[in-house]
């Protein structure tokens, strides 16, 4: 070694050493939560239990709820540890919102898990599960699932799990359907209409009896989009006929009440095989973002009746949004299936009460704003998807607290159902042995969207931009680091979930 050698030794081992610090290690504990206690306790007059509302704490220990005390049990039990207050604030289990797009990887220009995850967080979602679809390549088989977990890793703020998709390429292909199960998707996801993106092409009935059969092993569930094409007139045959494209109502005849009937009652062939004793029984059928509140829910009502294993949701967009409410040339509104009007969204709330619509989730649906067509506002060519994942929670309560809703039903349709569909058996409720996933939120405070930071990618396209909305959030922890509170906490220490396979 020559002199020069020697001198430049001491200032190659620096640089070797920045780069393990800053490249190799993996966050600092304090960089994930801007709470730097792993044990402490969260006190509040209305803490939202399975049990009901209690005034009292919750006791968090290594990211886990351990303890919950009532007011007057506490005899000076939380005492010398550390107390985060959040008085009359609201503290509920974190929404867990199992229909979301991040379009991540290929597509994340559209919105991407960095955004997308602190918009979450930002509204008090711990825990989403990201669809199949509109990131590039769809997650249909085990080789693009572990492109997706890939692109997650380090990138999200909040838990994020994932929907497997169900294609014609794969339905007949059981043990490709199983690798892609057991490398961790929570479910599958499948289309009876086509879903707008080429590689995720449409299933029929007999795809998804395959599906369910590889499902009912699993015991996972398989979510469908429930709209069939019907001879109702498509965009493509209206163009140039005297219907203004710019008027929402030219799009919302496109795609009738019909269209989502005709759907249920074909699924309705194969739910019957989830029976106990039938030959799908384990596999679960879910009814993806419900609009008709008239026949197709009666249709789904039956199934349940004849004890098929079939849930629904609904989305916050058909709950605050009216078809008379949409101007003309404004698609922020545009979404498949569509919003319909006044009359069936306040049958939509009247199902949801009286709990023949089980949960409720976001469907974020996401583009760059150039295909939202802002200048033409041509309905019937613009990207269909409304972007709304940092509103989830208070877009649902600014409609709900008007109709009596309590805070107990909140968490049951926006946590508790949430996570048993996805199989998320340690998620959706503040209660002993759960990972201590948790809103704090004021829910008599008013702000205006336009007025806080809005942590999506392009807040320009979201259906609730220039809206006054009720509730805030205060703070977001996920497995009790508190990652939202004014700011995100500096490291994305978010968890890609997956499912396990027990035998
Ligand atoms: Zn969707």
């Amino acid at each position: 070694m020559n002199l020069l050698q020697w001198k430049l030794l001491p200032l190659l081992t620096l640089l070797a050493s920045v780069f393990l610090v800053f490249y190799l290690k993996d966050p600092s504990e304090n960089e994930c939560s801007l709470l730097p206690h792993k044990h402490f306790w969260i006190t509040s007059k209305r803490i939202v239990t399975p049990q009901g509302v209690i005034s009292g704490a919750v006791e968090i220990n290594g990211g886990r709820i351990v303890s919950i005390v009532k007011e007057e049990e506490r005899h000076g039990k939380i005492m010398g540890n550390h107390v985060v207050d959040y008085a009359d604030a609201v503290v509920m289990p974190g929404l867990v919102d199992v229909h979301v797009h991040l379009d991540d990887p290929g597509r994340s220009e559209w919105e991407g898990f960095p955004s997308g995850t602190k918009a979450a967080a930002a509204g008090g979602v711990t825990t989403l599960v990201d669809m199949p679809l509109n990131n590039f390549p769809s997650t249909t088989s085990e080789e693009t699932l572990k492109l997706k977990i890939k692109a997650a890793e380090g990138r999200i703020y909040v838990d994020v799990g994932f929907w497997g998709g169900l294609v014609p390429e794969n339905a007949f292909n059981a043990s490709a359907l199983e690798n892609l199960l057991k490398a961790g998707a929570l479910g599958l996801k499948s289309f009876m209409c086509p879903s707008g993106i080429n590689d995720f092409p449409m299933t029929n009935i007999t795809h998804i009896k395959e599906g369910l059969s590889v499902l009912a092993k699993y015991k996972r569930p398989l979510l469908v989009h429930s709209e069939i094409e019907q001879s109702s007139p498509s965009p493509v045959q209206r163009e140039g006929s005297q219907d203004d494209p710019r008027s929402y109502s030219t799009y919302l005849t496109t795609r009738p009440p019909s269209w989502e009937e005709a759907a249920v009652r074909e699924l309705l062939k194969v739910t019957n095989n989830t029976r106990p004793g039938g030959p799908a029984e384990g596999a679960h059928i879910h009814v993806a973002h419900l609009s008709d509140s008239g026949s197709t829910l009666e249709l789904i009502k039956e199934a349940k009746r004849s004890g098929d294993s079939v849930s629904v949701e609904t989305c916050t967009h058909y709950l605050a949004f009216s078809e008379e409410d949409i101007k003309d040339g404004d698609t922020r509104f545009k979404c498949a299936p569509p919003i319909r009007d006044k009359a069936n969204k306040e049958k939509l709330w009247d199902a949801l009460m009286e709990g023949h619509i089980d949960m409720l989730s976001s469907d974020h649906s996401p583009t760059v704003p150039d295909l939202k067509l802002p200048d033409s506002g041509d309905f019937l060519k613009a990207w269909g998807g409304i972007s709304s994942l940092q509103f989830d929670l208070s877009a649902t309560w600014s409609h709900a607290k008007k109709r009596g809703v309590t805070m107990e039903q909140l968490a049951l349709w926006w946590s508790e159902r949430p996570a048993k569909l996805a199989g998320l058996e340690l998620k959706g409720a503040i209660a002993i042995g759960k990972h201590a996933d948790i809103v704090a939120w004021a829910p008599d405070e008013e702000y205006d969207v336009n007025d806080i930071p809005v942590y999506l990618k392009h807040p320009s396209i979201s259906a609730y931009m220039g809206m006054k909305l009720s509730g805030k959030v205060l703070a977001t922890f996920v497995r009790g680091q508190l990652v939202y509170e004014e700011k995100h906490a500096p490291a994305a220490c978010g968890t890609p979930i997956l499912a396990t396979v027990t035998d």
